[in-house]
C-alpha cells in the first residue's frame, strides 16, 4: 500500500525495524539515544546549543501545540492567530480552551499569509504580545511566510509561536535567525519520516525558564520538561514515552542526513508535489490552489462535480488499487487531500496518479 496522507507517512523499512525491540526508558543506552535526538533536532532547527533546547512531549501534534500555547502565552493574555486553514482553527481552539484570549485574523485559505496581513492587526491592538501561526497549512497546502512574519514581529517587539508540524525538516526557519520565536513544534511522524507518537518543541531556554508557572498543567508544561532535563539530564524522561517510536526516530534522522538533509528532502517533496499537481491537471481535475500558492507537502484537489462522485467510494476504490489517501477534507470547498510527503518518490506519485484516474473511472462507471 502506498500511503499518501500528510502524516503519519509512509516510512522506510529500516525505521520500522528499529521498533522491533523492548526498551526500558530509563536504561542508559536509551537515555543516550534520547539525549542525542534532542541535540540533533536543535541542529535541524538551525538553533544555537545553549540558547535553544529540544523539549519532547509524548503524544500527537495537538498535545505539543497545546503545551506550547499554555507555556508561552500567560493565562488571560492575548494571542493573535491568522485564520487561514483547519490547523489554524485547531490552534485557536487549543488556546481558547486553555483560557488564553484568542484574537482571530480571518484570511482566505487559498494563499499564504504574509507580514502585510498580520502587522495591521497587531498595530490595532497593542495588548497582543504573541502571534501563534501555522507554517505549512496542512488543511489546504498553502505555506504561510513564517520567515517574513517572524522578521516583522522581531522589529515590532512581539513574540512568535510556530506550528511547524508539517514543515519541520523541509521548510527552513533557522531559529538562530529568529530570536522572536519562543518555540516551534513538530512531530515524529511527518516530514522527518519517523513513526507517530512523539511531539517535539524547540524552544528558547531563557523564555522557557521565564514562562515557568504559566501552563496550568503539569503534563503539558514545557518549562517543566526543561527543568526536569536540567535537573536530571537530557536523557531523562518525566513520564513513559513511546520508546520504540523514539528509537525509530533516531534511525529516521540518520536517513534524513544520508539523503542530504533539508535541501534534499525539500527537493524530493517538491518533485512529488509537481508530479502530483501536473498529473491531476492532466486527468482533468482542478487543483484547489493556484500553482504559485502550492506548497511541497499536500495537494488538495476540487472533488469532481459529477453528481455520481462519492468521496468514501472513491477512497475505497483507490485503496483497492494500492493507494491510500485521506477520506475527509478540511478546505472551505469539498476537496481530495493527497499527501506528497514520506518515503515516496515522484515515480510512486506518477503510479498513484494512474491509480487515481482508474479509481475515478471505477466509481463513476459503477454509479452510472
Ligand atoms: C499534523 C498536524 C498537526 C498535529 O496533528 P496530530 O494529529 O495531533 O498529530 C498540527 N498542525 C499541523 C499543521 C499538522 O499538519
Amino acid at each position: 500500500m502506498l500511503l499518501l496522507i500528510p502524516g503519519p507517512v509512509q516510512t522506510r523499512p529500516e525505521v520500522r525495524a528499529a521498533m522491533a525491540q523492548d526498551i526500558a526508558p530509563w536504561d542508559r543506552d536509551f537515555q543516550r539515544v534520547y539525549a542525542r535526538i534532542r541535540e540533533r533536532i536543535v541542529g535541524v532547527a538551525g538553533g544555537t546549543p545553549g540558547v535553544h533546547a529540544t523539549l519532547p512531549l509524548q503524544g500527537a501534534g495537538h498535545f505539543v501545540s497545546e503545551a506550547a500555547l499554555r507555556t508561552f502565552v500567560a493565562p488571560g493574555a492575548k494571542v493573535l492567530i491568522p485564520m487561514n486553514g483547519a490547523y489554524a482553527q485547531r490552534m485557536a481552539r487549543l488556546a481558547r480552551e486553555a483560557g488564553r484570549v484568542v484574537v482571530e485574523l480571518p484570511l482566505p485559505d487559498t494563499r499564504g499569509a504574509t507580514a502585510a496581513d498580520i502587522m495591521p492587526a497587531l498595530e490595532a491592538d497593542p495588548a497582543i504580545g504573541t502571534v501563534a501561526m501555522v507554517f505549512n497549512e496542512t488543511g489546504s497546502g498553502i505555506v504561510n511566510d513564517a520567515n517574513g512574519i517572524g522578521d516583522a514581529l522581531r522589529a515590532a517587539g512581539k513574540r512568535l509561536i510556530l506550528d511547524a508540524v508539517s514543515a519541520f525538516g523541509v521548510l527552513p526557519f533557522p531559529l538562530a535567525d529568529h530570536p522572536e520565536c519562543d518555540v516551534l513544534v513538530f512531530t515524529s511522524g511527518k516530514c522527518l519520516e519517523g513513526m507517530p507518537g512523539m511531539g517535539f518543541a524547540v524552544a528558547r531556554i531563557d523564555r522557557a525558564e521565564a514562562c515557568a508557572g504559566n501552563a496550568g498543567s503539569w503534563s503539558l508544561d514545557l518549562s517543566d520538561v526543561l527543568a526536569n532535563a536540567k535537573r536530571s539530564g537530557w536523557g531523562s524522561i518525566r513520564f513513559t514515552p513511546p520508546v520504540q517510536a523514539i528509537a525509530a526516530f533516531d534511525v529516521a534522522l540518520d536517513l534524513y542526513d544520508a539523503e542530504g538533509g533539508q535541501k534534499a528532502r525539500l527537493a524530493r517533496y517538491r518533485a512529488n508535489t509537481d508530479a502530483l499537481y501536473d498529473g491531476i491537471v492532466a486527468l482533468g481535475l482542478k487543483p484547489y490552489l493556484a500553482r504559485e500558492q502550492q506548497g511541497p507537502v499536500i495537494v488538495t484537489i476540487h472533488q469532481p462535480t459529477d453528481p455520481r462522485f462519492d468521496l468514501m467510494d472513491f477512497v475505497e476504490a483507490l485503496k483497492r488499487r494500492g493507494v491510500l489517501i485521506s477520506n475527509f477534507y478540511n478546505t472551505a470547498a469539498p476537496t481530495l487531500r493527497i499527501g506528497a510527503i514520506g518515503a515516496v518518490t515522484p515515480d510512486d506519485i506518477r503510479r498513484a496518479v494512474g491509480a487515481i484516474g482508474a479509481a475515478l473511472d471505477d466509481v463513476l462507471a459503477k454509479a452510472a
